[in-house]
């Protein structure tokens, strides 16, 4: 799936980085990557004559959406890099035998991406939290932020959308539309990202919500416990319908971690 063409990449120490292993949760890919990798390759995809690459952050619940939903599966099987986001993904590949060594999520990534000088335009969340979250961006990581623009994921509001990144030429599209809309949106539009100048695009979520403290962040011992399901279930409780899908999500990859560790080695 994973198209890094010619590119090297190097981490911040200067090593060139290997291509990535792909994992996969539920028949669904994932790469084995790390936060430093991560940046390191959406940075490389920056440099000139580069072509639009999709990044997508993972977690079970988008998991569960990509089995039922086959635009949404190929979306993912398509994308350059596809990071572990939630404690479900790290745990279910683990239980499988082939462990993956971080999970990299939305704003952990967006915050990193801040610091590397690339500019980024924040498409998506409510009127005026884009604008926050790029304001807190600038002032706490010295971001280049070429634009923000709330939009929607409705086909309408697509021109008005495109015309203002391609006024900004962003390095990379952050785009906050809920999964699976925003991915769908980057992949339908993606001839016309890259005529922006758009080198990399990536489904955020609900990033911009926490960068602008209109969601509140769990903190991080609920981070390292991989809590965070349980702490936005209480805050956000009308979230428990999305949420029904993990136990289930639960109890296949228990099923798949079974079935891979007594079926034939290859
Ligand atoms: N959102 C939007 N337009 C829509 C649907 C969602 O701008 O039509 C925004 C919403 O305001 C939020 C973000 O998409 O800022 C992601 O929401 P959510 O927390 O549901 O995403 P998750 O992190 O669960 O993928």
């Amino acid at each position: 799936m994973i198209d890094h063409g010619s590119t090297l990449a190097t981490s911040l120490d200067g090593r060139v980085l290997v291509p990535l292993r792909t994992v996969r949760i539920l028949g669904i890919p994932v790469h084995d990557v790390t936060l430093a990798e991560a940046v390191a390759w959406i940075s490389a995809w920056c440099e000139p004559g580069e072509s639009l690459r999709q990044v997508v952050t993972l977690n079970p619940e988008m998991v569960m959406a990509a089995r039922r939903d086959p635009v949404f599966r190929t979306v993912i099987e398509q994308a350059a890099l596809v990071t572990p986001d939630g404690v479900g993904m790290t745990l279910a590949a683990r239980l499988r035998g082939t462990p993956l060594r971080a999970r990299v999520t939305g704003v952990d990534l967006v915050e990193a991406l801040a610091m590397t000088g690339r500019s980024l335009f924040l498409l998506g969340a409510a009127p005026g939290v884009a604008e926050r979250a790029a304001s807190v961006l600038e002032h706490r990581y010295g971001a280049r932020i070429a634009g923000t623009w709330a939009g929607s994921p409705k086909p309408e509001d697509a021109a008005a959308a495109l015309e203002r990144i391609a006024a900004a030429r962003p390095h990379i599209l952050c785009v906050a539309y809920g999964a699976p809309a925003q991915e769908c949106w980057i992949a339908r539009y993606r001839a016309e990202l890259a005529a922006c100048g758009v080198r990399v695009a990536l489904g955020v979520g609900g990033t911009f919500d926490y960068l602008a403290g209109v969601v509140p962040r769990p903190p991080a011992v609920v981070r390292r416990l991989g809590l965070e399901w349980l702490y936005r279930l209480i805050r956000q409780p009308w979230r428990w319908r999305r949420q029904l899908v993990l136990p289930l999500f639960a109890w296949l990859a228990i099923g798949e971690a079974i079935a891979v560790r007594l079926g034939p080695r290859t």
